[in-house]
């Protein structure tokens, strides 16, 4: 490609609208444009790396056993009904009608179509195992578009769909898969890191994510520095720290004038955190509820869901708060009669005379016990678990860390076949239930992940596998018949030679093409200028080292296969 042909509309200045480097870069350097929040046109740039990310990706579903098919994108609500999650979906899910008023959605993922496919065409276990994926559009719209494709309301996935006869069949696709995204990843040139996740709304009760590692990740994850622990917070299980009860004291109001924080009622009356009651109230779709935690942890919002299943669990708003308790949310605690489930992470049953809210504006409860001066549901693991805790699997020391979670599996068992009724007759002729397992990749959140990894300063430094071109030429003065000359030699050879280039012939200055070149991050960058003409050299440089070489002309084509190969 020549530059003068090409459309890549680079910016100058950097978009305010974009908060983190992968949505300002690939803006900048002509890779997307935004149409609307959360939907994006891939730019060419960008859909060529788009298209090698998939490449990548087909290459190893197929080599796992996957074979590529193409799923509707509307999809009859009729199926949604039958697993239920028509409704399950809420706000998320874009909906539409048709001229007959019936009514469909954009898929937000592929389970319902897919079940409702095998389920019309398998009949026998001769048929079985079936690996099938797709590389589509998704439809979600999510609540909180934003960081340009990380969180997209369109957006690409591969997702893929096992079905196995049972349980040992679906551990073995499980495992194909979780070694594919392994040699994906790693193939797209990702630091990343596999952790044990929750399995939300798809359901089932086995899953991985696939963490890219990086500052700006949505997702917080633990590991374990000795072990190969990793989890993502949302389901790590937390030990409670068990404390010896002390004698209990008498209850008593105290007036506790501006202070709402659980900080500042513990400054306010001398004593720590770890020696208050915080209680929170959430609104689990139309009910609310209580939850209580010491005062120094944080709720687990995914365990608290676990226990007190529901479609939409936030935060009470204060208005409901006061309905129910008379007071401000900072005030209120679980002593009298609240009249809500209240339910306890497993520390809060060691604390003896603490503090809490006495639902009462401006009084906090002092010397509070728990069963003696209040009743729970049930104490949970509710928190979310803190750096320096044991690994639950070998006991030192965890850390934690950020990620972009590009990928996740999970293990469905016969939720889906179950529900739509996806049956094949075993060897015995006896009717069983397809064991299915499902795998998404986010391809767009990949390249955006990669960049989030891979920049400087001055631009992208694409991983050479997933660059939109491999090489860039530039001619210092394409006014310049010789250097344009050489330019266009070397042009063509490296096509010859099968590889991606992109010519600057551009009548700009120098300055103004190295800094596109930078900021669109081709691997390898050529320049032709005077010495190209008087000593037949050529200066190569790889975009992610600081120095360049020269190398005589005849062994440039050379020179950067050697590079692109290694
Ligand atoms: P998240 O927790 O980030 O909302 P998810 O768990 O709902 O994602 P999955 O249903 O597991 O997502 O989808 C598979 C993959 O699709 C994810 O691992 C992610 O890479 C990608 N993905 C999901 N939602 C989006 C989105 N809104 N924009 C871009 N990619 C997405
Ligand atoms: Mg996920």
């Amino acid at each position: 490609m020549k530059y003068s042909e090409s459309f890549v509309p680079t910016l100058r200045s950097t978009p305010a609208e974009a908060e983190i480097i992968s949505h300002q870069l690939l803006l900048r350097a002509g890779f997307i444009r935004k149409s609307a929040a959360g939907i994006y046109t891939y730019l060419p740039l960008g859909q060529r790396v788009l298209k090698k990310i998939q490449d990548i990706i087909r290459d190893e579903m197929d080599k796992a056993g996957g074979q590529e098919l193409l799923l509707p994108i509307i999809q009859p609500a009729e199926l949604w009904l039958e697993t239920g999650r028509w409704h399950v979906y809420g706000e998320e899910m874009f909906r539409l009608k048709d001229r007959h008023n019936r009514d469909f959605c954009l898929g937000p993922t592929h389970e319902e179509i897919i079940t409702d496919l095998v389920r019309g065409e398998v009949n026998s276990y001769r048929q079985l195992p079936l690996l099938l994926y797709q590389i589509q559009n998704k439809y979600r719209d999510e609540k909180r578009p934003r960081f340009g494709l990380m969180r997209g309301r369109e957006f690409i996935m591969k997702d893929l769909y096992s079905f196995d006869k049972d349980e040992e069949g679906l551990e073995i696709s499980y495992r194909k898969m979780y070694n594919a995204y392994i040699n994906i990843f790693s193939r797209c040139g990702l630091k990343f890191r596999p952790v044990e996740a929750d399995s939300g709304a798809i359901g089932g009760n086995v899953s991985h994510e696939f963490m890219v590692l990086a500052e700006n990740g949505e997702a917080q994850i633990v590991y374990c520095t000795e072990c190969d622990y990793a989890a993502n917070i949302e389901i790590a299980p937390c030990k409670p720290d068990v404390k010896e009860k002390t004698e209990p004291k008498f209850m008593e109001k105290v007036h506790t004038p501006g202070a709402k924080t659980i900080d500042e009622v513990a400054d306010f009356l001398k004593i720590t955190p770890q020696d208050c009651i915080k209680t929170l109230f959430y609104q689990a779709d139309d009910q609310v509820i209580a939850v209580l935690i010491r005062g120094d942890r944080n709720i687990n919002e995914v365990k608290v869901q676990k226990i007190h299943p529901c479609y939409n669990l936030q935060l009470a708003s204060e208005e409901v708060v006061r309905g129910i308790t008379g007071c401000n949310p900072g005030y209120v605690g679980p002593v009298g009669e609240l009249n809500i489930p209240i339910y306890a992470d497993l520390e809060v049953q060691y604390l003896t005379n603490v503090v809490c809210g006495a639902n009462q504006e401006e009084y906090h409860y002092v010397n509070v016990n728990p069963e003696r001066d209040f009743k729970v549901k049930g104490y949970f693991d509710l928190r979310s678990i803190e750096p320096g805790e044991p690994c639950p699997k070998c006991g030192e020391k965890l850390e934690l860390a950020r990620g972009i979670e590009v990928g996740q599996v999970f293990k469905l068992g016969t939720k889906y076949s179950q529900a739509l009724n996806a049956k094949y007759l075993d060897e015995k002729g006896q009717e069983r239930l397809m064991v299915m397992g499902c795998y998404g990749i986010g391809v767009t959140r990949t390249m955006a992940a990669c960049v989030e990894q891979n920049y400087d300063e001055n631009g992208i430094i694409w991983p050479k596998a997933i660059a939109p071109y491999h090489v860039v030429i530039i001619p210092i003065s394409a006014k310049d018949p010789e250097h344009m000359r050489i330019a266009e030699e070397i042009y063509q050879k490296l096509i010859s030679a099968g590889i991606e280039a992109f010519l600057d012939d551009r009548n700009e200055r120098p300055g103004v093409k190295f800094k596109d070149a930078d900021l669109i991050g081709f691997p390898v960058r050529l320049t032709i200028g005077n010495k190209s003409v008087t000593e037949g050299l050529v200066e190569f440089k790889l975009r992610t080292e600081k120095e360049a070489s020269d190398v005589a002309l005849n062994e440039v084509v050379e020179k950067v296969i050697e590079y692109l190969n290694s």
